[in-house]
């Protein structure tokens, strides 16, 4: 049977990278479903309740920035706020949220539900409607598994671990999608069947514990921060439910004799699972074998939610089975006697090279068939979400026929974290960090809504309460930087008195207040009130002061990305024939065959293609105009 709805876009899945995915191309305007196996796990956090982190709050900022559902979500959910490296600059700062799980999901939840233009259907797919054989063909719809097809101008997969999902504990295994869920097989034997590069990952979760079973008074108490952080530009901390703490412990000598003795038991070291892990989110058992000279690891114990008791013991996840992981989690102060209520496990799952994808996340292949989340290699809830905003923003566009959007590296970690996936693929689950953009100091997690809130509204993303009051925050940022520049303290007046109580030497002729908060120990809330009256708006502050602070290096790094920026977007032809460029050696000439990047900032990022190899194909360019 046909489902008697057309739509211009289906998602498939309801995780993060799909409601991220179905509400962009609904608030792009484009007539929306989103097919899922359970409409009771929109937006399920598969691992650990928690959101942002060091690179990973940039995304969720961003994903802010353009309307998307995550930070507003979070701000509702989250039960333990901190700011990371708050004692560094600006650029690597970031804010991590423990979330409620099911104030979080009720939030997506209600988010979705809500969004006009966007259906919700509970069922599998089981296939893709496609016209046409191999590459070149067209999606135009899915398959349900009861057999219904379904019709869409674009098809987005956000399908998670699903696909051909393993799970491991110790030497037993079976098919799932995650723990309780079923995985999706008929999907992922069609999908091999099509001409992309298929993969095995893998990543696992630690056993949740009943919290009525530890002794925290020998743990270590780590309150939330003060004041309170809020992960949404529109949100605020009367939004957050009660707060509470996390606790600190710690594995052992015993703990690790307990792994090291039971090593034949874990299905990685056993050679069981073929997938490749998470390299910054590792199992215990790889903890303790790969860094064998320490004799203890951190366990952050971490609520589950304010109405459950279960907590996430974050930093032992494990795959051993579950005698194994009941001894070492014993093994651990405060866990003496602690109750598991759920064992970790391994899974194992089908990934797609995202070198298969072009930059709109759309499949090289297919047609109007887009990839988002962990479907592409990545890792995380933040990584997955980015993806979807831009596959779902990407698919309404096609649907409409408009121009696709490709934010650029130096203007968002999303264009940072999609570059590196389609130009260099992954071997193992990606996740973001500061460290992999080269314009950290332009792309902070404060300022994402300046970078991308204006870029998101021309696409139809960003609704009129946030626009207004993004332009108010920016009108007022220049305002107050203005009123800086322009209000003065003269020498021997009651103001530089202040100045010199703050411990700075007395002036000897007259500064702006925008000099003055150039100087590294004066803050804001030290130089705004010395003359005339400073705004009560902290992010309107932070912004004023960050902008002031750093003005020199932002104004270089601009610079750079401008210098880069002339040949950065330089098209590359499609067919261009890389054997007919002059000077390129047979290593670069596959790769740049292999990638067929767009542009030549692309092609100057993919690994092993030297500033030389670029100025050969600029050469050949110029030539063959
Ligand atoms: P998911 O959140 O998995 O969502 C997929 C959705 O698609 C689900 O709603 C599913 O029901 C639906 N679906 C799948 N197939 C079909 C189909 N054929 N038809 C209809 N619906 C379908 N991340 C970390 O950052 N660190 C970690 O340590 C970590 N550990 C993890 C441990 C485990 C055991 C698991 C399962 C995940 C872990 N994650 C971890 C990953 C994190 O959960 C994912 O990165 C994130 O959930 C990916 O989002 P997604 O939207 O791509 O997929």
């Amino acid at each position: 049977m046909d489902y008697p709805v057309r739509y211009d876009v289906i998602v498939v899945g309801g995780g993060h990278a799909g409601t991220e995915a179905a509400l962009a191309a609904a608030r792009a305007g484009s007539k929306t479903l989103l097919l899922t196996h359970n409409t009771d796990t929109v937006g399920v956090m598969s691992c650990n309740p928690a959101i942002g982190g060091i690179g990973k709050s940039h995304l969720v900022k961003e994903i802010d920035a353009l309307g998307g559902a995550m930070a507003r979500a979070t701000d509702k959910a989250g039960i333990q706020f901190r700011t990371l490296n708050s004692r560094k600059g600006p650029a690597v700062r970031a804010t991590r949220a423990q979330a409620d799980r099911a104030l979080y999901r009720a939030a997506i939840r209600q988010i979705v539900e809500n969004q006009p233009n966007l259906d919700i259907f509970q069922a599998a797919c089981d296939d893709l409607i496609v016209a046409g054989d191999g590459i070149g063909s067209t999606v135009q719809g899915v398959v349900t598994n009861t057999g219904m097809r379904i019709f869409a101008t674009s098809v987005v997969l956000t399908t998670g671990t699903f696909l051909g999902g393993v799970i491991h504990i110790g030497m037993e295994n079976h098919k799932g999608g995650r723990a309780g869920d079923p995985p999706s097989i008929a999907l992922a034997e069609r999908l091999r069947a099509m001409p992309f590069n298929v993969g095995r990952l893998k990543t696992g979760t630690p056993a949740r514990i009943d919290r009525r079973s530890v002794d925290f008074s020998v743990m270590q108490e780590q309150p939330g921060d003060t004041p309170l952080p809020v992960m949404s530009f529109m949100g605020s901390v009367d939004e957050h439910p009660e707060q509470v703490s996390c606790y600190i412990t710690h594995t052992n000598e015993q703990t690790h004799d307990v792994i090291r003795n039971n090593l034949d038991r874990s299905p990685m070291y056993a050679g069981v699972i073929e997938g490749v892990g998470p390299r910054y989110c590792p199992s215990i058992e790889d903890k303790v074998m790969r860094f064998a000279d320490k004799d203890s690891h951190q366990v952050f114990v971490e609520p589950e939610g304010l109405t459950s008791n279960e907590l996430y013991p974050n930093g032992i996840s494990t795959s051993l089975p579950f005698d194994v992981q009941l001894q070492l989690i014993h093994s651990m102060r405060g866990f003496e006697n602690a109750h598991i209520t759920r064992p970790g496990y391994a899974i194992e799952y089908d990934f797609f090279d995202p070198r298969d994808l072009r930059h709109s996340l759309e499949t090289k292949f297919i047609h109007n068939l887009y990839f988002a989340g962990q479907i592409n290699g990545t890792t995380g809830y933040e990584e997955a979400g980015a993806q979807g905003l831009l596959a779902g923003v990407n698919a309404a566009l096609r649907a409409q026929e408009k121009d696709i959007w490709v934010p650029r590296r130096d203007q968002s970690y999303i264009g940072v974290l999609v570059d590196d996936l389609i130009t260099m693929g992954t071997k193992e689950p990606y996740r973001m960090f500061t460290s992999r953009a080269e314009y950290r100091l332009v792309l902070r997690e404060d300022n994402a809504d300046l970078r991308l809130t204006e870029i998101g509204r021309e696409l139809g993303l960003v609704d009129d309460q946030r626009w207004a009051a993004f332009n108010a925050k920016r009108d007022a940022i220049e305002a107050e930087s203005q009123r800086l520049k322009t209000s003065w303290v003269q020498p021997n007046t009651e103001a530089a008195k202040q100045l010199e109580a703050l411990g700075e030497a007395a002036i000897s002729h007259e500064y702006n207040l925008h000099d003055l908060l150039k100087r590294p120990k004066l803050t804001y809330a030290d130089v705004a009130g010395l003359k005339g009256e400073p705004v009560d708006n902290p992010q309107v502050a932070e912004q004023v002061e960050i902008q002031a602070k750093y003005d020199g290096y932002i104004a270089r790094q601009l610079e750079e990305i401008e210098q880069l920026r002339r040949y950065e977007n330089t098209a590359l032809p499609e067919d261009l024939d890389y054997e007919a460029i002059g000077g390129l050696s047979n290593e670069v000439k596959q790769k740049l065959n292999q990638v067929r990047p767009a542009t030549l900032g692309v092609a100057s990022r993919i690994s092993g293609i030297t500033p030389a190899a670029i100025s050969q194909i600029l050469i050949h360019l110029k030539k063959n105009k």
